[in-house]
């Protein structure tokens, strides 16, 4: 089941006609939510993301947070297992004639849906992931979860064509993020990470970890990080809701460290493990 503009009906009956916004235009927004046990994990946090896009785009939001949790709700207890993701878009609908500006009278196509949570595979935390790295020549609101999502998969594809998982994203000189996650690097044992700004999105996954990092007295800093800091690292990492946290072992071919998960790593690792069990699952 899924839901579609107020209805909830299985997915290959769900349609959403050409003149719509968010197929012309990619004029919309979206959020992806992990489901643990059954329990959407930082929904009030997601909702807040969720308003910034659409605030961002001046669309108005079709839902209150408590009509929210309740859609979702329903599409989490309809799922087939307990560890979800749930998928929210919201576009500014169909238009009579396509014409950039918007519509008079807008009606926003409202999309929910809920898939299997399918976390990384072990291989890929045990022994690390490949990334090459590119210009990001995204637009300057890559704060803004918007569904125009053309160049982020250009870049995604990067990675897919060179064998490997990732594409790290550097503008200027500085790191933004990942394609499609935020990147962390780890020097002399400390952590550091991009600052949250209009140049990359502020995941939900970024704040876990820098919780983390600080619950556990690991050292950490958030600041502007120079490409050559990035190519320097002892350890990168990138992290999103369904990746988690993986280790990145090698940039553009060249060895990251030692070449192998870090030491630091394996420590943040086991802790969001821990995190997962004791607070993700219990709400
Ligand atoms: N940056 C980009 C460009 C993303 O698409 C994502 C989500 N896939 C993230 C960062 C990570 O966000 P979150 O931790 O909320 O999943």
């Amino acid at each position: 089941m899924v839901y579609l503009n107020g209805e909830f009906l299985p997915l290959d009956q769900a349609k959403v006609p050409v003149m719509d916004r968010g197929f012309l235009f990619g004029d919309g927004v979206y959020e992806v939510i992990p489901v643990y046990s059954r329990r959407p994990f930082r929904l009030a946090e997601h909702l807040r993301r969720l308003q910034g896009s659409l605030a961002g785009i001046r669309l108005a939001n079709p839902h209150s947070d408590e009509e929210w949790t309740a859609l979702i709700g329903r599409i989490v207890a309809e799922g087939e297992t307990d560890d979800q993701s749930v998928y929210i878009q919201v576009s500014r609908g169909p238009m009579a004639v396509r014409n950039h500006a918007f519509p008079k009278t807008v009606t926003p196509t409202v999309f929910v849906m809920g898939e299997p949570l399918h976390t990384p595979p072990d291989s890929q935390r045990e022994q690390g992931i490949a990334a090459v790295s590119a210009a990001d020549f995204r637009w300057l609101r890559c704060d803004l979860k918007v569904t125009s999502l053309l160049a982020n998969c250009l870049l995604r594809q990067l990675a897919i064509d060179a064998g490997c998982i990732e594409t790290l994203l550097f503008r200027d000189g500085y790191l933004s993020e990942g394609a499609a996650s935020n990147i962390f690097m780890v020097k002399d044992g400390r952590l550091l990470a991009p600052p949250k700004n209009h140049l990359m999105l502020a995941g939900i996954t970024y704040d876990v970890v820098l919780e983390i990092a600080a619950a556990h007295g690991l050292a950490h800093e958030v600041r502007d990080i120079r490409e050559e800091e990035v190519r320097a690292a002892d350890e990168l990492w990138m992290t999103s809701s369904t990746k988690e946290v993986l280790p990145i072992v090698t940039l553009d071919g060249k060895p990251v460290g030692s070449g192998r998960p870090g030491p630091v790593f394996a420590r943040m690792y086991g802790w969001y493990q821990d995190f997962k069990r004791d607070v993700m699952r219990h709400g």
